[in-house]
């Protein structure tokens, strides 16, 4: 049975990767940082789908907490980077604490996991790993300058792990979500969504299932040609 690390798998898009990545038949090990409860919950539903996982709390941006959780888990041929946090407001008013922060978990959280996964990823000569970045990433937008900046990183952190890996028969690729409905986009106010929606050529948000039916698939082994790509899960939105 193969084993996923889906971060920040408890809610959102990482929870519906979590639960159909167990409905693949493997096994999950949910990350999270806070909310106990919404972990169990996810680990539950990974179960009723016929999977199993466990949750473990720990926070990606901490490279000795990231260390530590990697010693009580084993064997992971699958590791989704999914924690993401975001810190919005224009660049000139963005504090130092909320730059380091978010670069810290959605940047250097990828780093740390996948430096601590690739290790039996290259003695098992396999492994996939994906990093969900972000349209934004690609296109830029005003008043995201951290978080945009963090999901920019991660596009080159996959191209040059794919790179280091390739010989080793793991693959890296980047999912870059569009506009998806979780908690993080329910704080959006009205006016800027009917402002997202009127670009988006699918004229919706997505569910969160949209995008984990593309995270299922670079898992797979039937993906098993693609690294260092980056597939776009937008709507049309950024081509
Ligand atoms: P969400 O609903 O806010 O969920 C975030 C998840 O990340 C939660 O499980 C949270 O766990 C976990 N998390 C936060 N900080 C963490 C840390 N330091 N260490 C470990 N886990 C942490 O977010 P989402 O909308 O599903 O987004 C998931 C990913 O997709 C993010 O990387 C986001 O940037 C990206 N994305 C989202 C959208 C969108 O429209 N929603 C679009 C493009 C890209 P706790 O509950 O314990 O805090």
């Amino acid at each position: 049975m193969r084993k996923a690390l889906v971060t920040g798998g408890s809610r959102g898009i990482g929870k519906a990767i979590s639960i159909s990545l167990a409905k693949t038949g493997m096994f999950v090990y949910v990350n999270y940082t806070s909310n106990a409860e919404a972990a169990e919950a996810t680990v539950k539903e990974c179960k009723a789908v016929g999977g199993d996982a466990v949750p473990i709390k720990f926070n990606v941006g901490s490279s000795d907490e990231v260390l530590s959780a990697f010693e009580q888990m084993d064997g992971i041929s699958v590791l989704v980077n999914n924690a993401g946090i975001t810190s919005d407001g224009l660049a000139m008013r963005l504090k130092d604490s909320d730059w380091e922060r978010t670069l810290s978990v959605n940047l250097s959280g990828a780093f740390y996991c996948a430096r601590a996964a690739m290790k039996g990823m290259m003695k098992a000569r396999y492994g996939r790993i994906i990093n969900i970045s972000s349209v934004v990433g690609e296109m830029g937008n005003a008043g995201q300058v951290a978080y945009v900046a963090s999901k920019a990183g991660l596009i080159g952190l996959t191209k040059s792990l794919a790179k280091e890996l390739g010989s080793r028969n793991i693959t890296v690729n980047a999912i870059t979500p569009g506009f998806i409905q979780t908690d993080m986009t329910n704080e959006l106010s009205e006016d800027t969504k009917s402002a997202l929606l009127a670009q988006i050529p699918l004229g919706r948000f997505a569910e969160p299932g949209e995008v984990a039916s593309a995270c299922v698939f670079l898992a797979s082994e039937e993906a098993s040609y693609i690294t260092g790509q980056v597939l776009g899960v937008n709507g049309g939105l950024y081509m």
